[in-house]
């Protein structure tokens, strides 16, 4: 156990760690944090959900002075909300000594960003093609940095800033120090850290803490035509507070995202493709609990960091077993429980067992859910409603209906028919997600559809009662 005063901080930095509840340092900011403020270049590799942030925030919080102008650190993350993410965690840990970030990044009107640039931020976090925008125009200066970061540094390269880094740490002044943070060390993050970094320690949390307790790992297999009815049921059944559901593509996301709603889920997707606008409006509604369910490619959700995520569904089974890891990390988070299902159809199984292997924990194999479970879930679920309700309060001016309720019918009666109102039943509505077939336990190589020219393929409604109620919205559970 290494406390934060213990490490010798500023008693402002302390204080602000304190503030955003930190009691002691996580594993891999025990040992990183002395090496980082001893000003040597590191390594750091250590999974998602870690606290890498702090492990590189802290040094440069406490390397940063505030009285001084230019620029004296930068950390360059893969994607835009990476970005803002590290900037309000630098935010949080340096509002005592008054170090400010500011996150800059592509997609954001680059006017505005120079108007922030000018009220003097001390510290960056940006993606790589912006930076090395501003870095071109000038608007922002190198001469003070004394700390660079990359986070997330495998991400960059699976995603081809490998180039756009290099140019940028090439115009940096030599003295300075490097930290690079990645959950894997592939061949080119190693070749980069030779190129650009001094003596750089390693630092790495064992694989043992790899894969997170407090996740519980399940997986059901379902043929694809069918995965679309089960993840309804699983979410009825299992009325998840906060769910991010991962598609394989982007396609597949907005698909996803629009039969949930059509089914009366609140649900919204993000991917690469939308405005920089909507997806900061997705994100803050899914933060804030406006929607309960969140759908996601591995990108758009890689790295983020929001708490109080109970549910992960892998709609697909990643690709990369990496990213399975990286995507369940997105629950359990800051030592809350969390729940990852992920589906499979028969022939992914092979894959599946590979992933096991990286993880090294057996997934245990779910039961494909009943209507009957789906439609108790909800049953469940009003019930919750009505005893949140009647701890709240607030049903005063309902007591002479109520009165008058039970001159005509008992009580049991009453409850029963007011449970009946509150129970979303299971929506049978249409949807149709489109096939998709990885590349790996693709058999034959070519795509197998079905049906032709323009049939519908519909999806059987089962018992075909009710499928077609119309616009029949879920209440929000939070009002
Ligand atoms: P990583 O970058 O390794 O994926 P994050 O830096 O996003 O992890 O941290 C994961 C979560 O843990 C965040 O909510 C963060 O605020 C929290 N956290 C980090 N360090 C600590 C700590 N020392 N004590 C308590 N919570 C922490
Ligand atoms: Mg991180």
């Amino acid at each position: 156990m290494t406390t934060f005063q213990e490490l010798g901080l500023d008693p402002q930095v302390t204080r602000s760690l304190s503030d955003m509840g930190f009691e002691e340092a996580t594993p891999i900011q025990a040992e990183a944090l002395p090496v980082g403020l001893s000003g040597s270049d590191l390594i750091g590799q250590a999974q998602t959900g870690t606290g890498k942030t702090a492990a590189f925030g802290i040094p440069l919080i406490e390397k940063a002075d505030p009285t001084l102008g230019g620029i004296q650190g930068i950390v360059i993350t893969p994607t835009r909300e990476l970005a803002v993410q590290v900037a309000e965690e630098l935010n949080k840990i340096g509002q005592h000594k008054g170090i400010r970030t500011l996150p800059v990044y592509g997609g954001q009107d680059i006017e505005r960003q120079i108007r922030s640039l000018k009220k003097r931020p001390h510290l960056i976090a940006g993606t790589p093609g912006r930076l090395l925008d501003h870095l071109r125009r000038r608007t922002i200066r190198t001469d003070h940095v004394a700390i660079t970061v990359l986070d997330e540094a495998d991400e960059m390269l699976n995603m081809g800033f490998i180039e756009d880094i290099e140019a940028i740490l090439g115009q940096f002044p030599e003295e300075r120090q490097t930290l690079l943070f990645s959950a894997t060390m592939p061949e080119q993050i190693r070749r980069l850290a030779g190129r650009f970094m001094t003596n750089p320690q390693t630092i790495r949390v064992k694989a043992k803490e790899m894969t997170m307790p407090r996740i519980r790992q399940q997986f059901l297999e379902v043929p694809q035509r069918h995965k679309f009815d089960i993840l309804c049921r699983l979410l009825d059944i299992q009325s998840p507070e906060l769910a991010i559901i991962f598609g394989r593509t982007k396609k597949r996301v907005d698909e996803l995202s629009e039969g949930l709603n059509k089914r009366g889920y609140s649900a919204e997707g993000i991917h690469g493709d939308l405005t920089q606008a909507r997806r900061d409006t997705v994100m803050r509604q899914f933060r804030e609990g406006m929607i309960d369910v969140l759908v996601a490619t591995d990108v758009a959700a890689r790295g983020l960091d929001i708490s109080g995520v109970t549910h992960v569904y892998n709609f697909d089974i990643p690709q990369d077993p990496e990213s399975y890891v990286h995507r369940i990390g997105r629950t359990g988070r800051a030592g809350n429980d969390g729940l990852a299902i992920t589906f499979i159809t028969s022939r992914e199984i092979g894959h599946l067992r590979t992933i096991e292997r990286l993880t090294k924990k057996r997934m245990e194999r779910l039961p494909i859910p009943s209507m009957d479970a789906a439609i108790e879930g909800q049953q469940r679920l009003a019930m919750d409603k009505l005893n949140k309700l009647i701890k709240e309060g607030g049903y005063q001016p309902y007591k002479t209906l109520a009165e008058e309720l039970l001159e005509e019918s008992d009580s049991v009666t009453l409850l029963s028919a007011a449970l009946k109102l509150l129970t979303k039943e299971p929506d049978t509505t249409p949807v149709r997600i489109s096939e998709d077939s990885p590349s790996f336990g693709k058999k034959g190589g070519g795509r197998f559809r079905k049906g032709g020219g323009g049939g519908h393929n519909r999806h059987r409604s089962g018992g075909g009662s009710g499928g077609h109620s119309g616009n029949r919205r879920r209440q929000h559970r939070h009002n």
